[in-house]
């Protein structure tokens, strides 16, 4: 096999969102199968969407899903990022001089061409097109400007931009998912190189880049595919060698077939919001003040502008709605409690399929078992029941340190949560009460209560009517026994296995099932009747407070 140098190329204008991932993670995959190299390129030339402390969340989420990369941008020891590797700079903004250089060739052979149309004098360009019905093409000149030209043009104060003169020829790419894509030269059109503020758009930067470092094959969403054409000229005009191939991922969609997007998040939290509206639970100057923002700015917002309402906010909107937001960001997954091989596992059966029964596999071995053939053209469908499914297995079938690590990781993300993060002991506790978890979530759910202070909890009212005071107070006169009993075990019964031994012998005393003695118990303490098994519920809480909260029950009474 062919030793093969990919790349992953994000442009800094988010956080990682699980389509990047699935670029970065096939990407890589095919440079360690075939004992090649991959790298990790930072493509910041829109400075208007540039995000700086993206760069290091991208970096941090790639090494959560365990990728690590020969060459590239990395986090240094100062928390910042830096290159290494040979053919750095690794990030676009501080390789202008390379483009500048290899965009003037073009100039120089007659194969891009300088303009100098004002922002206003372009208007005007695109809306005769637009009047005609007609896709915008810029007139090319019959005769470049030169140098020169392009100096006086700079010194009156003038844009100056490069264009490609694009050469009249139908274009075919051939890519191991779409198969032969043909642009016929009728379609084309001269687009821009070099911007007026001295930065190179996407393509001859991405071209320039993937030939100087090496890189052979291209793997990126199927939303380039349309692009690559300009990518094939390029590459000829400046003498480039073809990769050895291209491979577009299929587009991933929502269950109601939209594309999954950032947008999402605002999509849905906006759904809630109206509808709250509407039903009269929420007004225009409560919706203001929950997003943090002016009413007017609200009102764009809910007209459509994502933009109006940033994420943090969007966040605590969503939570005072009781929206859960979608996972769409790497960043997401972590925090809401997946673990990142079941991340990797599902997002590579997006678009891409084994070609055997087998579903499950570690990224060590996806490296083995990828191929590009086998990446369908076919949009892929996001099934959050089946990466719930996968959590669910891998959270079970990880071993216990694997797990504390998890968690730890889980509850610094989370800090809400009331369960001591720093007590390794009691989380090995909490995860061995906890044996099935569909993420690490599901943990705190049923634990938080556990550490809260004894009075700080609500009792359920449905609970309480149902496992208290049905059949006249049967489960309140269970309970008075149990805290006789309970007061009566000694410190050292204070334990798992006693505290179950004296629950089940109590139950068999009195002819009772474990549900009529667990539940008056378990809300008692917990206030629900959600929580880990009784005896390692009582066991963790401990005596004293394990009495103090059947007493304040018991007050209900
Ligand atoms: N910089 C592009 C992006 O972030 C990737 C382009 C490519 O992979 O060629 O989407």
């Amino acid at each position: 096999m062919d030793k093969l140098k990919t790349r992953f190329a994000p442009s800094p204008t988010g956080l990682l969102h699980i389509g990047q991932a699935r670029t970065a993670i096939f990407s890589y995959c095919l440079a360690r199968q075939s004992g090649g190299e991959f790298v990790l390129r930072i493509e910041d030339t829109d400075r208007e969407r540039h995000i700086e402390e993206a760069i290091p969340r991208i970096i941090e989420d790639l090494r959560w899903l365990g990728l690590d990369w020969n060459e590239g941008v990395d986090i240094g020891p100062d928390g910042l990022p830096i290159g290494r590797g040979p053919n750095g700079p690794y990030r676009q903004s501080e390789r202008l001089a390379i483009y500048a250089e290899h965009i003037r060739r073009l100039v120089d052979a007659g194969l891009a061409y300088y303009c100098f149309e004002t922002e206003a004098e372009e208007k005007v360009l695109r809306a005769a097109a637009e009047a005609a019905k007609v896709p915008f093409r810029y007139p090319r000149p019959a005769t470049f400007p030169t140098h020169a030209d392009a100096d006086a043009a700079r010194a009156a104060g003038r844009p100056v931009v490069v264009r490609f003169a694009c050469p009249a020829q139908d274009v075919t790419i051939h890519d191991d998912a779409f198969g032969d894509v043909t642009m016929p030269a009728a379609e084309m059109d001269d687009f821009v190189l070099l911007k007026a503020d001295g930065f190179p758009t996407y393509h001859p930067a991405n071209v320039i880049d993937d030939a100087l470092m090496g890189v052979n094959y291209i793997v990126r969403g199927q939303e380039f595919l349309g692009q690559t054409w300009r990518h094939v000229l390029l590459r000829r005009a400046w003498g480039f060698a073809e990769p050895k191939g291209y491979c577009h991922l299929p587009l991933i969609l929502n269950p109601d077939n939209s594309k999954m997007s950032k947008r999402d998040k605002h999509r849905l939290t906006r759904a809630a919001a109206k509808d709250a509206l509407a039903k009269g639970g929420l007004t225009r100057a409560g919706l203001a003040s929950r997003a943090g923002a002016e009413e007017a700015t609200t009102t764009a917002w809910l007209d459509g502008a994502d933009a109006a309402i940033p994420l943090a906010k969007l966040e605590h909107l969503a939570a005072s709605l009781n929206v859960h937001l979608p996972e769409i960001d790497v960043a997401d997954f972590r925090r809401s409690g997946y673990l990142p091989e079941a991340v990797i596992n599902f997002v590579a059966l997006l678009g891409w399929n084994p070609g055997q029964d087998r579903e499950k596999f570690t990224l060590a071995e996806l490296t083995e078992m990828f191929s590009s053939e086998r990446v369908s053209k076919t949009n892929a469908r996001f099934d959050r029941a089946k990466l719930l499914a996968f959590n669910t297995d891998d959270l079970a079938a990880a071993d216990e340190p694997r797990r504390l690590a998890a968690l730890k990781d889980f509850l610094r993300l989370n800090p809400a949560s009331t369960i001591p993060a720093g007590n390794d002991d009691l989380l090995r506790t909490l995860l061995r009460a906890t044996p099935t978890l569909r993420t690490l979530a599901d943990l705190p759910a049923k634990c938080n209560v556990l550490f809260e202070a004894d009075d700080a909890y609500d009792f359920d009212a449905a609970a309480v009517e149902k496992n208290l005071r049905k059949g006249n107070n049967a489960g309140f006169d269970v309970l008075t026994q149990l805290e006789t009993l309970l007061a009566s075990l000694p410190q050292e019964a204070w334990q798992i296995q006693p505290l179950h031994d004296a629950v089940e012998t109590f139950a068999a005393t009195n002819a009772l099932g474990m549900g009529k003695v667990a539940q008056p118990l378990r809300v008692a303490v917990t206030g629900t009747t959600v929580s880990p098994p009784i005896a390692d519920t009582l066991a963790i809480l401990g005596k004293e407070k394990t009495l103090a909260r059947i007493r304040r029950c018991l007050a209900l009474r």
